[in-house]
């Protein structure tokens, strides 16, 4: 059945679109482009994101496995890179096309041992360095064994070497970014050489691209958050155009009188007469408890109205009290990135987890121009 819904995540593919262009116009021509749909497009639609982006762009990249057979079969094509796959994965994501990222000297064993099982033919994966952000890849000290594995057979080919910023967001750490940059410098030529062909290089992000263009370019970069028009830094996000907006309607106005309370754990009490409205969006639906009580607000009719009380799983009541509103009217609880970023610096956290946290039982629906 179709999601019926009131509360809407609307996705603005023309924002996308003039965002993709914003960084394009900050790289060289040739750089190639990998767009990072994991995480339902970061809480938006990744199909939809990739459909509408598939000619624009050279790469999709995903988190897992089951997003990369998604995009498959909402009938992307272009090839798409798995950045976390399992052993357990890897006989699914050759029957599905996608590009695993081998960032260990065991996952890299099992994938030939594999693809010699299957009798693959110069099979594109991807290895990925860990240069200092501590998480996953290969090391320096890899790099013979990666290269004795590789050179004796013809069943893979390694498309591109890569690795990621621990802080590319953040001047403070120039530094040690540039350090990183170093390291990976200095392992690609050593497995270039090793090789004896060069795979793509790439090391950038959103913010990379916005602040290491110039030092990390490589072949390509790996754009996620900035398609949705955070650039991670006020005077970025504010060349960036809105994405996504988050939409709902007034479902009930109460009027609480004084000594009154209003929702679970009787958390807010009345001092005064207020007036709320119940609206149909709860930390279910990615609203977290950490914006209750005051701490979030949504807009209705251009104002402000704060969070009353706790976070109902379906539901949020609101102060209108100052709000010429009634039952049925719009409200906007995302309205834009600055919206989301004051909201994600209230709860302690940041816009990537706002997004991510809109959950499947919000309708999404595109903007049409
Ligand atoms: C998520 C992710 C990206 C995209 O990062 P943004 O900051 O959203 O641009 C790029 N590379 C890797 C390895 C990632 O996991």
């Amino acid at each position: 059945m179709e999601n019926s819904h009131v509360t809407v995540l609307e996705i603005d593919l023309n924002a996308v679109k003039i965002n993709l262009n914003y960084f394009k116009s900050k790289l060289y021509k040739k750089t190639k482009i990998v767009v990072v749909v994991k995480a339902f497009g970061y809480g938006s639609d990744a199909v939809e994101i990739a459909k509408f982006l598939e000619n624009s762009v050279d790469y999709f990249a995903v988190a897992y496995l089951n997003e990369g057979v998604t995009l498959r079969k909402g009938g992307i094509k272009t090839p798409i890179l798995v950045l976390h796959p399992q052993k357990c994965n890897l006989e699914k994501i050759i029957e599905h096309r996608l590009e695993p990222n081998i960032y260990s000297v065991n996952l890299l064993k099992r994938f030939i041992e594999i693809s010699r099982i299957l009798k693959l033919e110069n099979y594109p994966i991807h290895l990925k360095f860990n240069t200092g952000l501590n998480r996953l890849g290969f090391t320096k000290n890899d790099i013979s064994e990666i290269s004795s594995l590789i050179n004796n057979q013809n069943e893979i080919i390694v498309k591109s070497i890569f690795s990621h910023i621990a802080a590319s967001e953040d001047l403070n750490e120039r530094v040690f970014t540039l350090q990183q940059i170093n390291i990976f410098n200095s392992i690609s030529k050593e497995v270039i050489n090793l090789l004896n062909y060069t795979p793509f290089k790439h090391m950038l992000n959103t913010s990379g691209v916005l602040n290491y263009a110039t030092e990390a370019q490589f072949d390509m970069v790996r754009l996620g958050i900035g398609l949705y028009g955070f650039g991670n830094d006020e005077k970025h996000t504010k060349k960036l155009k809105s994405v996504l907006t988050l939409t709902s309607i007034i479902s009930q106005i109460q009027t609480i009188r004084k000594g009154e309370t209003v929702g679970y754990n009787r958390a807010y009490k009345a001092t005064t007469t207020i007036k709320t409205a119940t609206i149909p969006i709860g930390h279910a639906d990615g609203i977290s408890r950490k914006l209750g009580n005051s701490v979030g607000y949504v807009y209705i009719n251009n104002k402000k109205a704060v969070i009353v009380g706790n976070v109902c799983m379906d539901m949020i009541m609101v102060d209108v009290t100052n709000i010429v509103c009634n039952e049925g009217d719009e409200v906007i609880i995302y309205k834009n990135q600055q919206h989301i970023e004051a909201l994600a610096k209230a709860s302690n956290t940041i816009p990537y987890e706002l997004l991510t946290a809109i959950s499947q039982r919000v309708r999404r629906v595109l903007k049409s121009c």
